[in-house]
Protein backbone atom coordinates (compact mmCIF):
# COMPACT_ATOMS: atom_id res chain seq x y z
CA UNK A 1 0.00 0.00 0.00
CA UNK A 2 1.65 3.18 -1.29
CA UNK A 3 0.21 6.09 0.53
CA UNK A 4 1.25 9.52 -0.68
CA UNK A 5 2.44 12.59 1.39
CA UNK A 6 -0.58 14.75 0.07
CA UNK A 7 -3.13 14.53 -2.58
CA UNK A 8 -5.79 16.56 -3.65
CA UNK A 9 -9.58 16.32 -3.11
CA UNK A 10 -11.38 16.88 -6.43
CA UNK A 11 -14.61 16.09 -7.37
CA UNK A 12 -17.34 15.79 -10.17
CA UNK A 13 -18.29 19.85 -9.45
CA UNK A 14 -14.74 20.99 -9.95
CA UNK A 15 -14.93 18.82 -12.65
CA UNK A 16 -18.08 20.35 -14.04
CA UNK A 17 -16.91 24.12 -12.83
CA UNK A 18 -13.69 23.44 -15.73
CA UNK A 19 -15.07 22.12 -18.32
CA UNK A 20 -18.02 25.03 -18.58
CA UNK A 21 -15.31 27.45 -18.74
CA UNK A 22 -13.54 25.39 -21.46
CA UNK A 23 -16.92 26.06 -23.24
CA UNK A 24 -16.68 29.85 -22.61
CA UNK A 25 -15.13 32.05 -25.26
CA UNK A 26 -13.45 33.58 -22.27
CA UNK A 27 -10.44 31.57 -21.03
CA UNK A 28 -8.62 34.52 -19.02
CA UNK A 29 -9.54 37.77 -17.22
CA UNK A 30 -13.09 36.85 -17.17
CA UNK A 31 -15.98 36.82 -15.40
CA UNK A 32 -14.68 33.60 -13.29
CA UNK A 33 -11.47 35.69 -12.10
CA UNK A 34 -13.91 38.48 -10.55
CA UNK A 35 -16.34 36.00 -8.98
CA UNK A 36 -13.37 34.27 -6.97
CA UNK A 37 -11.56 37.58 -6.59
CA UNK A 38 -14.37 39.00 -4.73
CA UNK A 39 -15.60 35.74 -2.83
CA UNK A 40 -12.16 35.47 -1.58
CA UNK A 41 -11.51 38.69 -0.27
CA UNK A 42 -15.37 38.22 1.71
CA UNK A 43 -13.96 34.70 3.01
CA UNK A 44 -10.83 37.09 4.61
CA UNK A 45 -13.68 40.19 5.85
CA UNK A 46 -11.40 42.55 3.68
CA UNK A 47 -12.80 44.53 0.33
CA UNK A 48 -10.00 43.71 -1.94
CA UNK A 49 -8.88 40.54 -4.17
CA UNK A 50 -6.15 40.18 -6.48
CA UNK A 51 -5.71 36.56 -8.27
CA UNK A 52 -2.52 35.67 -9.09
CA UNK A 53 -0.39 32.93 -10.72
CA UNK A 54 1.20 31.78 -7.55
CA UNK A 55 1.67 32.70 -4.00
CA UNK A 56 5.46 33.73 -4.75
CA UNK A 57 3.79 36.03 -7.28
CA UNK A 58 1.39 37.37 -4.74
CA UNK A 59 3.97 37.86 -2.02
CA UNK A 60 6.26 39.76 -4.71
CA UNK A 61 3.52 42.26 -5.87
CA UNK A 62 2.85 42.79 -1.93
CA UNK A 63 6.74 43.98 -1.36
CA UNK A 64 7.05 45.63 -4.39
CA UNK A 65 3.53 48.01 -3.76
CA UNK A 66 4.57 48.44 0.05
CA UNK A 67 7.91 50.39 -1.58
CA UNK A 68 10.11 47.88 -0.41
CA UNK A 69 13.48 48.01 -2.13
CA UNK A 70 17.12 47.97 -2.16
CA UNK A 71 18.98 48.79 1.49
CA UNK A 72 15.32 48.10 3.46
CA UNK A 73 15.06 44.90 5.31
CA UNK A 74 11.97 42.56 6.12
CA UNK A 75 12.09 40.39 8.97
CA UNK A 76 10.72 36.91 8.46
CA UNK A 77 11.01 33.48 9.79
CA UNK A 78 13.64 31.20 8.34
CA UNK A 79 11.72 28.31 8.94
CA UNK A 80 9.57 28.28 6.20
CA UNK A 81 8.93 27.95 2.82
CA UNK A 82 11.35 29.77 0.37
CA UNK A 83 9.02 31.55 -1.29
CA UNK A 84 8.60 33.98 1.85
CA UNK A 85 12.55 35.16 1.88
CA UNK A 86 12.58 35.03 -2.40
CA UNK A 87 9.94 37.44 -3.07
CA UNK A 88 11.89 39.94 -0.38
CA UNK A 89 14.55 39.53 -2.35
CA UNK A 90 13.33 40.06 -5.63
CA UNK A 91 12.91 44.02 -4.70
CA UNK A 92 16.90 43.93 -3.76
CA UNK A 93 15.63 43.82 -0.30
CA UNK A 94 17.21 41.86 2.61
CA UNK A 95 14.87 39.26 4.08
CA UNK A 96 16.69 39.28 8.00
CA UNK A 97 15.32 35.81 9.46
CA UNK A 98 14.23 35.63 13.55
CA UNK A 99 14.14 32.36 15.46
CA UNK A 100 10.69 30.73 16.05
CA UNK A 101 8.32 29.69 19.16
CA UNK A 102 9.27 25.93 19.41
CA UNK A 103 5.55 25.33 20.36
CA UNK A 104 3.79 27.49 17.67
CA UNK A 105 6.74 26.98 15.06
CA UNK A 106 6.05 30.57 14.27
CA UNK A 107 7.59 33.68 14.52
CA UNK A 108 8.70 34.17 18.06
CA UNK A 109 7.66 38.30 18.64
CA UNK A 110 10.62 38.49 21.28
CA UNK A 111 13.43 37.62 18.40
CA UNK A 112 11.32 40.03 15.99
CA UNK A 113 11.76 42.72 18.19
CA UNK A 114 14.95 41.89 18.41
CA UNK A 115 16.12 41.58 15.01
CA UNK A 116 15.28 45.63 14.01
CA UNK A 117 17.44 47.55 12.97
CA UNK A 118 17.17 51.45 11.66
CA UNK A 119 16.66 49.73 8.06
CA UNK A 120 13.99 47.85 8.52
CA UNK A 121 10.93 48.77 6.95
CA UNK A 122 8.37 45.22 7.09
CA UNK A 123 7.25 41.78 8.72
CA UNK A 124 6.08 39.41 6.73
CA UNK A 125 4.15 37.28 9.15
CA UNK A 126 4.43 33.99 8.21
CA UNK A 127 1.60 31.55 9.71
CA UNK A 128 3.08 28.50 9.21
CA UNK A 129 1.18 24.89 8.60
CA UNK A 130 -1.49 27.06 9.25
CA UNK A 131 -1.75 28.46 12.82
CA UNK A 132 -1.76 31.37 13.14
CA UNK A 133 1.23 34.11 13.73
CA UNK A 134 1.20 36.13 17.31
CA UNK A 135 -0.68 38.79 15.26
CA UNK A 136 -1.46 40.70 18.59
CA UNK A 137 2.77 40.74 19.28
CA UNK A 138 3.46 41.49 15.88
CA UNK A 139 1.49 44.45 14.92
CA UNK A 140 2.42 46.26 18.15
CA UNK A 141 5.88 45.56 16.78
CA UNK A 142 5.52 46.94 13.83
CA UNK A 143 3.12 49.94 15.24
CA UNK A 144 6.00 51.03 17.09
CA UNK A 145 8.21 50.81 14.84
CA UNK A 146 5.95 51.85 11.90
CA UNK A 147 6.81 48.93 10.23
CA UNK A 148 4.27 47.56 7.61
CA UNK A 149 3.15 43.93 7.96
CA UNK A 150 2.89 41.12 5.50
CA UNK A 151 0.74 38.33 5.95
CA UNK A 152 2.00 35.13 4.07
CA UNK A 153 -1.17 33.08 4.45
CA UNK A 154 -0.47 30.57 1.93
CA UNK A 155 -0.63 27.95 4.31
CA UNK A 156 -3.71 28.75 6.87
CA UNK A 157 -6.73 29.61 4.58
CA UNK A 158 -9.51 29.51 7.34
CA UNK A 159 -7.54 29.92 10.16
CA UNK A 160 -8.46 32.22 12.93
CA UNK A 161 -6.63 33.88 15.37
CA UNK A 162 -8.88 35.37 18.23
CA UNK A 163 -12.27 34.99 16.42
CA UNK A 164 -10.63 37.00 13.34
CA UNK A 165 -9.50 35.49 10.10
CA UNK A 166 -6.02 35.29 8.76
CA UNK A 167 -5.60 37.50 5.88
CA UNK A 168 -7.49 40.54 7.30
CA UNK A 169 -4.22 41.76 9.74
CA UNK A 170 -1.96 43.05 8.16
CA UNK A 171 -1.30 46.00 4.96
CA UNK A 172 -2.19 42.55 3.02
CA UNK A 173 -1.90 39.33 3.19
CA UNK A 174 -1.42 35.96 0.21
CA UNK A 175 -3.71 32.94 -0.01
CA UNK A 176 -1.50 29.94 -2.55
CA UNK A 177 -3.60 26.92 -4.09
CA UNK A 178 -0.67 24.76 -5.02
CA UNK A 179 -2.34 21.21 -4.91
CA UNK A 180 -0.67 20.77 -2.03
CA UNK A 181 -2.73 23.26 -0.18
CA UNK A 182 -6.18 23.18 1.63
CA UNK A 183 -7.53 23.79 -1.52
CA UNK A 184 -6.18 23.88 -4.63
CA UNK A 185 -6.54 25.86 -7.99
CA UNK A 186 -3.81 23.99 -9.64
CA UNK A 187 -1.12 26.95 -9.32
CA UNK A 188 -2.53 30.06 -7.99
CA UNK A 189 -2.40 32.77 -5.33
CA UNK A 190 -4.63 35.48 -3.95
CA UNK A 191 -4.08 38.47 -2.90
CA UNK A 192 -6.17 40.44 -0.23
CA UNK A 193 -5.84 43.61 1.06
CA UNK A 194 -8.09 46.75 2.58
CA UNK A 195 -6.22 49.28 0.85
CA UNK A 196 -7.97 50.11 -2.11
CA UNK A 197 -4.92 52.30 -3.57
CA UNK A 198 -2.67 49.28 -3.07
CA UNK A 199 -5.05 47.05 -4.97
CA UNK A 200 -5.17 49.18 -8.08
CA UNK A 201 -1.33 49.31 -8.08
CA UNK A 202 -1.31 45.42 -7.60
CA UNK A 203 -3.65 44.48 -10.26
CA UNK A 204 -1.91 46.37 -12.92
CA UNK A 205 1.26 44.88 -12.07
CA UNK A 206 -0.21 41.26 -12.75
CA UNK A 207 -0.91 42.23 -15.65
CA UNK A 208 1.75 44.47 -17.29
CA UNK A 209 1.27 47.58 -15.99
CA UNK A 210 -2.11 48.33 -18.00
CA UNK A 211 -4.61 49.60 -15.15
CA UNK A 212 -8.14 48.66 -16.03
CA UNK A 213 -9.42 52.24 -17.39
CA UNK A 214 -6.54 52.18 -20.08
CA UNK A 215 -6.55 50.97 -23.38
CA UNK A 216 -5.36 47.21 -23.79
CA UNK A 217 -1.87 47.94 -24.78
CA UNK A 218 -1.64 51.01 -22.66
CA UNK A 219 1.42 50.39 -19.58
CA UNK A 220 1.67 53.21 -16.92
CA UNK A 221 4.12 50.78 -15.25
CA UNK A 222 6.87 48.29 -15.36
CA UNK A 223 4.49 44.45 -14.51
CA UNK A 224 4.58 41.38 -14.69
CA UNK A 225 2.21 38.85 -16.44
CA UNK A 226 1.20 37.01 -12.99
CA UNK A 227 -2.60 36.66 -14.34
CA UNK A 228 -4.85 34.04 -12.91
CA UNK A 229 -6.93 31.79 -15.63
CA UNK A 230 -10.16 31.23 -15.79
CA UNK A 231 -10.44 27.80 -15.28
CA UNK A 232 -7.94 27.73 -12.50
CA UNK A 233 -10.35 30.24 -11.01
CA UNK A 234 -13.32 27.95 -11.49
CA UNK A 235 -11.57 25.36 -10.11
CA UNK A 236 -10.58 27.59 -6.89
CA UNK A 237 -14.53 28.61 -6.49
CA UNK A 238 -16.15 25.06 -6.26
CA UNK A 239 -12.96 24.40 -3.52
CA UNK A 240 -13.72 27.21 -1.40
CA UNK A 241 -17.03 26.31 -1.13
CA UNK A 242 -16.32 22.92 0.26
CA UNK A 243 -13.21 24.65 2.61
CA UNK A 244 -15.53 23.89 5.68
CA UNK A 245 -16.08 19.98 4.93
CA UNK A 246 -12.14 19.84 3.93
CA UNK A 247 -11.35 22.04 7.05
CA UNK A 248 -13.17 19.51 8.88
CA UNK A 249 -11.72 16.37 7.10
CA UNK A 250 -8.31 17.57 7.72
CA UNK A 251 -9.07 17.93 11.32
CA UNK A 252 -10.16 14.70 12.08
CA UNK A 253 -7.15 13.16 10.60
CA UNK A 254 -5.34 15.11 12.82
CA UNK A 255 -6.98 14.18 15.28
CA UNK A 256 -6.82 10.24 14.56
CA UNK A 257 -3.32 10.57 14.01
CA UNK A 258 -2.77 11.85 17.72
CA UNK A 259 -4.39 9.25 18.70
CA UNK A 260 -2.50 6.73 17.33
CA UNK A 261 0.82 7.75 17.75
CA UNK A 262 -0.20 8.77 21.25
CA UNK A 263 2.41 7.52 24.01
CA UNK A 264 5.03 6.48 21.26
CA UNK A 265 8.35 7.63 23.65
CA UNK A 266 10.59 9.12 20.21
CA UNK A 267 7.46 11.46 19.04
CA UNK A 268 7.02 14.95 19.47
CA UNK A 269 2.75 15.41 18.26
CA UNK A 270 1.59 18.52 16.58
CA UNK A 271 -0.72 20.32 18.86
CA UNK A 272 -4.65 20.06 18.73
CA UNK A 273 -5.58 22.92 20.44
CA UNK A 274 -3.17 26.50 19.97
CA UNK A 275 -4.47 28.80 22.70
CA UNK A 276 -6.56 32.07 20.99
CA UNK A 277 -6.34 30.23 17.62
CA UNK A 278 -8.13 27.98 15.13
CA UNK A 279 -5.68 26.14 13.27
CA UNK A 280 -6.44 25.38 9.35
CA UNK A 281 -4.82 22.04 9.37
CA UNK A 282 -2.26 22.11 6.09
CA UNK A 283 0.42 19.56 7.05
CA UNK A 284 0.86 16.69 9.79
CA UNK A 285 4.19 17.18 11.40
CA UNK A 286 6.25 15.06 14.08
CA UNK A 287 9.14 15.85 15.66
CA UNK A 288 11.80 13.45 16.74
CA UNK A 289 12.79 13.90 20.38
CA UNK A 290 15.63 16.22 21.66
CA UNK A 291 18.36 13.24 21.81
CA UNK A 292 17.81 12.26 17.94
CA UNK A 293 19.80 14.13 15.04
CA UNK A 294 19.62 15.18 11.62
CA UNK A 295 20.98 11.84 10.45
CA UNK A 296 18.90 9.81 12.12
CA UNK A 297 15.52 11.79 11.19
CA UNK A 298 16.76 11.51 7.29
CA UNK A 299 17.32 7.57 8.02
CA UNK A 300 13.75 7.20 9.19
CA UNK A 301 12.38 9.59 6.03
CA UNK A 302 14.38 6.94 3.77
CA UNK A 303 12.87 3.86 5.53
CA UNK A 304 9.21 5.42 5.17
CA UNK A 305 10.12 6.34 1.79
CA UNK A 306 11.37 2.61 0.88
CA UNK A 307 8.04 0.95 2.52
CA UNK A 308 5.78 3.58 -0.14
CA UNK A 309 5.27 5.94 2.77
CA UNK A 310 5.74 9.74 1.42
CA UNK A 311 7.33 11.73 3.70
CA UNK A 312 9.80 15.02 4.10
CA UNK A 313 11.25 17.27 6.24
CA UNK A 314 9.22 20.16 6.58
CA UNK A 315 10.76 22.88 6.59
CA UNK A 316 14.50 22.91 5.69
CA UNK A 317 15.10 26.40 7.00
CA UNK A 318 15.81 28.77 4.21
CA UNK A 319 19.60 30.22 6.03
CA UNK A 320 20.84 26.85 5.35
CA UNK A 321 19.81 26.94 1.99
CA UNK A 322 22.45 26.55 -0.43
CA UNK A 323 20.74 29.96 -2.68
CA UNK A 324 21.26 31.71 1.14
CA UNK A 325 24.78 30.89 2.10
CA UNK A 326 26.32 34.38 0.06
CA UNK A 327 24.04 36.60 1.94
CA UNK A 328 22.81 35.52 5.69
CA UNK A 329 24.72 34.21 8.24
CA UNK A 330 22.11 34.14 10.75
CA UNK A 331 22.41 31.65 13.58
CA UNK A 332 18.52 30.71 14.58
CA UNK A 333 18.95 27.87 17.70
CA UNK A 334 15.29 26.99 17.89
CA UNK A 335 14.53 26.95 14.09
CA UNK A 336 18.16 24.67 13.57
CA UNK A 337 16.86 22.05 16.34
CA UNK A 338 13.37 22.04 15.37
CA UNK A 339 14.24 21.63 11.76
CA UNK A 340 16.79 18.78 12.33
CA UNK A 341 14.00 16.51 13.81
CA UNK A 342 10.80 17.12 12.29
CA UNK A 343 9.19 14.93 9.60
CA UNK A 344 5.43 15.53 7.90
CA UNK A 345 3.53 12.18 7.29
CA UNK A 346 1.15 11.58 4.84
CA UNK A 347 -1.68 13.92 4.97
CA UNK A 348 -4.66 14.49 2.77
CA UNK A 349 -8.76 14.74 3.43
CA UNK A 350 -9.90 11.44 2.83
CA UNK A 351 -6.95 9.55 4.26
CA UNK A 352 -8.40 6.52 5.93
CA UNK A 353 -8.11 4.83 9.15
CA UNK A 354 -6.48 2.15 7.70
CA UNK A 355 -3.64 3.65 5.81
CA UNK A 356 -3.17 5.89 9.13
CA UNK A 357 -2.81 2.85 10.99
CA UNK A 358 -0.11 1.85 8.22
CA UNK A 359 2.32 4.59 8.82
CA UNK A 360 2.32 4.63 12.34
CA UNK A 361 3.54 0.78 11.95
CA UNK A 362 5.88 1.49 9.34
CA UNK A 363 6.89 4.93 11.37
CA UNK A 364 7.28 2.43 14.53
CA UNK A 365 9.29 -0.42 12.92
CA UNK A 366 11.45 2.99 11.29
CA UNK A 367 11.88 4.29 15.02
CA UNK A 368 13.08 0.60 16.01
CA UNK A 369 15.84 0.57 13.63
CA UNK A 370 17.46 3.97 14.28
C1 LIG B 1 2.94 27.52 -0.67
C2 LIG B 1 3.60 28.67 -0.03
C3 LIG B 1 3.85 29.87 -0.72
C4 LIG B 1 3.50 30.10 -2.16
O1 LIG B 1 3.82 29.06 -2.98
P1 LIG B 1 3.47 29.00 -4.54
O2 LIG B 1 3.98 27.65 -4.89
O3 LIG B 1 4.22 30.10 -5.20
O4 LIG B 1 2.01 29.15 -4.72
C5 LIG B 1 4.40 30.91 -0.01
N1 LIG B 1 4.70 30.81 1.29
C6 LIG B 1 4.49 29.68 2.00
C7 LIG B 1 4.82 29.65 3.45
C8 LIG B 1 3.95 28.56 1.35
O5 LIG B 1 3.75 27.42 2.04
Amino acid sequence: MNIPLSQPDITEAEIEAVTAVLRSPQLSLGPRLVEFEQAMAGFAGVRHGIGVNSGTSGLHLCVRALGIGEGDEVIVPSFTFIAAANAIRYERAMPVFADIDPLTLNLDPAQVEAAITPRTRAIMAVHNFGIPAPMDALLDIAARHRLVVIEDACEAIGAEYRGRRVGSFGHAAVFAFYPNKQITTGEGGMIVTRDAALAAKMRAWRNQGRYDSADWLQHEELGYNYRLPEINCALGLVQLRRLSEMLAARSSVAAMYNRVLAGVPELILPVLDVPESRQSWFVYVVRLADRFTAQHRDRLAAYLQEQGIGCARYFAPIHRQPSSRAWSAAHLPVTEAVAARTLALPFFNRLGEDQIARVADVLQAGLRTL
